[in-house]
C-alpha cells in the first residue's frame, strides 16, 4: 500500500509578485524605505478607516510584529515597573513574552470552558483578590473579545486593557478605551510576513507608542530620549506586502467563509463528538482547533494521524504556567486551561484545503475518536459508501 500524501498543518498564503509591484515600484520612486515612510503611513489610514467606516476612526500604529505591538502598547501604558498584567493561561508564548520585556510580571488566569477567552467576569474575581495594574486578554484563535463588556470594565474598574488579538483581524472590533494590537504574520489571515498594528482611541497612547518604536526619540522635544524604547517600526517593504493583502481581503475571506463551512460540515458529520469553540459563525479564522471529548489526549492521537499523512498540533500546549520562564506567574489553579490544552487539536486547515483532503480528515478522526452515539459509525458507513460509488 501506497503512503497517503501528506496534507500539511497550513499552508500560508500571501499576494504574489505581481499583486506586489506596483507597491514596489512606489518604494522605488519614493526611495523612502522605513522610518514612518509613505506606503507605512497610508497603511495605516486604511487599517484605521477599515474599523470604523462610518463613526470616527480610531488611531492605528504600524509596528514590526505583533510581539513589539503589544510591548510598545504595554510600554506606553506607562505602570510601574514590575505591575502585574493579567493575561489567560491557553495563549502563545508572545502575549507573556512581551509582558516581562516590557518590565512587567505575567499573571496568569484561567479562560472560560466554551469561549476558551479570559473573560471580563474572570478579569474582575482575579481583580478583587490580586493587584492587577493591566489586563491583557486574547481573542483566542481568532475568537473576538467583547469589547463593549471590556470597555465597562475599565470604566468601572480603571484599569487598562490591551486586546491581543494578533490572530483576529477581521473579527475584533476597536474598543473605545480598550486598545487592540493585530499581528501581520505569515500565519495570520492578513499576512504581510512579518508586522503588526496598534489600534486605539487614545490619541495620546497612540503618541507614546509611535515614539517608543523609534527608540524613544521625542521629535517635538529636540529628538531627545525620555523614555528609552526600541526600534519597532514597520518597513516600507512589509507595509507593501500588507497593502497587496488588504487589496486582496475581500476576496480571501469570502473563500475562507466558504471552505470553513464545508470544513466544520464535513467534520460534524463524520465526529459529532469533536468539540468546537463557541465563536461567532461568520468569523475569519486563521487556524482551526478541534476538543477532543474528555478522557482522549491530543497528544496521543496525534502519532496515528501522522501515520495517515495528517500534521497536527497542539496550538499552546503547555500552557503558559507549564514553562519554565513563567512557571512562578499562575494566578492560582488553572483546571479549564490546563485540561483544554490536553485535548485541543490543531487539524489541517488552509485557504486550499480541498474536499479530499477534508474528507481523509474528517474519516481519520471518526475512526480515532471513539462515537458515543451510533451517528458516527453509520456517517462512517455512508464515507465509505462514497468512496467507493
Ligand atoms: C501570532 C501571535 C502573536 C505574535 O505575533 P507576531 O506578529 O508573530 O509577533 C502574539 N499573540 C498571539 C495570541 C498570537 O497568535
Amino acid at each position: 500500500m501506497s503512503t497517503p500524501s501528506r496534507i500539511p498543518l497550513l499552508v500560508a498564503q500571501l499576494p504574489d509578485t505581481d499583486a506586489l509591484i506596483p507597491y514596489l515600484r512606489q518604494i522605488d520612486a519614493n526611495r523612502w524605505y522605513t522610518n514612518f515612510g509613505p506606503l507605512a503611513m497610508q497603511l495605516e489610514q486604511r487599517f484605521a478607516a477599515s474599523f470604523a467606516p462610518t463613526l470616527t476612526a480610531p488611531t492605528a500604529i504600524t509596528a514590526a510584529s505583533g510581539t513589539a505591538g503589544l510591548e510598545l502598547v504595554l510600554g506606553a501604558l506607562e505602570l510601574p515597573p514590575g505591575s502585574s498584567v493579567l493575561l489567560p493561561a491557553l495563549t502563545f508564548v508572545a502575549t507573556a513574552t512581551a509582558v516581562i520585556r516590557a518590565g512587567y510580571q505575567p499573571l496568569i488566569g484561567d479562560v472560560d470552558a466554551s469561549t476558551w477567552l479570559l473573560t471580563p467576569e474572570t478579569a474582575r474575581e482575579y481583580a478583587a483578590n490580586h493587584r492587577v495594574a493591566a489586563v491583557m486578554p486574547v481573542a483566542t484563535f481568532g475568537n473576538p473579545q467583547d469589547v463593549e463588556a471590556w470597555d465597562a470594565f475599565v470604566v468601572d474598574t480603571g484599569i487598562p486593557v490591551v486586546i491581543d488579538a494578533a490572530g483576529a483581524y477581521g473579527n475584533q472590533r476597536i474598543g473605545r478605551y480598550c486598545h487592540v494590537v493585530f499581528s501581520l504574520h505569515a500565519t495570520k489571515a492578513l499576512a504581510a510576513g512579518e508586522g503588526g498594528l496598534v489600534v486605539s482611541y487614545d490619541t495620546e497612547l497612540a503618541a507614546r507608542v509611535r515614539r517608543l518604536s523609534n527608540f524613544g526619540i521625542d521629535l517635538e522635544r529636540g529628538s531627545q530620549v525620555f523614555v528609552a524604547g526600541e526600534n519597532g517600526k514597520l518597513s516600507e517593504y512589509h507595509a507593501a506586502v500588507a497593502h497587496a493583502a488588504l487589496d486582496q481581503w475581500p476576496v480571501m475571506v469570502e473563500r475562507r467563509r466558504a471552505v470553513q463551512a464545508r470544513y466544520h460540515y464535513v467534520l460534524q458529520r463524520h465526529c459529532p463528538d469533536l468539540g468546537m469553540q463557541r465563536r461567532p459563525e461568520h468569523g475569519i479564522y486563521p487556524i482551526l482547533v478541534g476538543l477532543l471529548p474528555p478522557g482522549l489526549r491530543a497528544g496521543d492521537l496525534q502519532p496515528h494521524l501522522l501515520s495517515r499523512g495528517i500534521e497536527t498540533r497542539q496550538w499552546y500546549c503547555p500552557t503558559l504556567d507549564r514553562h519554565p520562564a513563567f512557571a512562578a506567574y499562575a494566578a492560582g489553579p488553572l483546571p479549564v486551561a490546563h485540561d483544554l490544552a490536553e485535548r485541543l487539536l490543531g487539524l489541517p486547515f488552509f485557504i486550499d484545503i480541498d474536499e479530499t483532503q477534508m474528507q481523509r480528515v474528517g474519516a481519520a478522526m471518526a475512526e480515532l475518536v471513539p462515537a458515543e452515539s451510533t451517528a458516527c459509525d453509520s456517517i462512517r458507513a455512508e464515507f465509505k459508501h462514497e468512496v467507493h460509488a
